[in-house]
């Protein structure tokens, strides 16, 4: 049977490609679209809104009620709602597909009490050659060591409203996990004047904001004679939006607990 899935931030960029994916895909439909309240597109055929032709699901506002006509909820809203949503969710024993970035400590501690009660999927990117190239970044760090200087170039559309992406944040977790380092502490956030020269166990950031840019990312091992360069372009939010719906019907058969793409693809390393 097919699964019913609810879309959060529906009337967005990434929503309009969501219902998009689950339209196309033979396991799922569009159960509930919902944005909020002074969102202009309210009230309008969901599937219009995404150019997908008419679906006869409304984009609504009220989450709470229409979360109990669902199997799955994905969100790519923004944090607030998110925490909200993720609050919502637990309550109603959904399990909850999380794309929003940008959260903070606390948004974060949200998706972990969610987790407790509902299975959550978590991922700064969902696309699964973002996921493959964390696993090659892992493994370029702990090969290449402290000897190269690491950067994280990353560069997204005019629209995007947080920086570095979350995708860049989470390349730069990974280097540091796989180094034995402290983003918090090792991370440096563009630069200018006088700096004085590279502390080798900094990690750069990047940030470019330009044009229609959908998503590209550049981790950067500098050493000398030599240069290593892992770089992902998304071409299309679809790729995202699959991604998460993937995801969404693999929650629904997994126990309540926090999960990332690695899991949903199966990559995770034993330990
Ligand atoms: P967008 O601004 O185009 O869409 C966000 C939508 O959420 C809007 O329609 C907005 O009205 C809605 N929204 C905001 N607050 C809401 C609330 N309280 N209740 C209901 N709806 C609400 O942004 P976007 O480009 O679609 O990106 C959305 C989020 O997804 C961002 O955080 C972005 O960084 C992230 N993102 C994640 C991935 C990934 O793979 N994880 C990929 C792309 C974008």
């Amino acid at each position: 049977m097919s699964k019913r899935v609810g879309i959060t931030g529906a009337a967005g960029r990434m929503g309009r490609n969501l219902v998009q994916a689950v339209t196309e895909h033979p396991q799922a439909g569009l159960a509930a679209a919902l944005d909020r309240s002074d969102n202009p597109f309210i009230g309008q055929d969901a599937g219009e809104l995404a150019g997908s032709g008419r679906l006869g699901v409304t984009l609504a506002d009220d989450v709470d009620a229409a979360l109990q006509g669902l199997d799955v909820l994905i969100d790519f809203t923004a944090p607030e709602a998110t925490v909200r949503h993720a609050g919502l969710c637990a309550q109603a024993g959904l399990p909850l597909v999380v794309g929003t970035t940008g959260m903070d400590a606390s948004g974060r501690d949200a998706l972990n009490d969610a987790a407790t009660t509902v299975p959550v999927v978590f991922a700064a990117n969902y696309s699964a050659g973002v996921t493959l190239a964390l696993r090659l970044i892992a493994d370029a760090a702990r090969a290449l060591g402290d000897d190269y200087d690491v950067e994280i170039i990353e560069a997204h559309h005019r629209h995007k409203v947080d920086a570095p992406s979350g995708t860049a944040l989470r390349m730069g977790e990974v280097v540091a996990e796989s180094l034995g380092r402290d983003l918090a502490r090792d991370a440096v956030y563009g630069r200018e004047g006088q700096t004085g020269v590279r502390d080798s166990r900094t990690i750069g950031f990047e940030t470019i904001r330009a044009g229609d840019i959908v998503g590209e990312h550049t981790v950067m091992f500098a050493g000398i004679g030599e240069r290593i360069e892992i770089t992902h372009r998304a071409s299309s939010r679809m790729t995202f939006a699959r991604g998460a719906l993937r995801a969404a019907l693999w929650a629904l058969d997994q126990s309540p607990g926090l999960y990332d793409m690695e899991d949903v693809l199966g990559l995770k390393r034993p330990g």
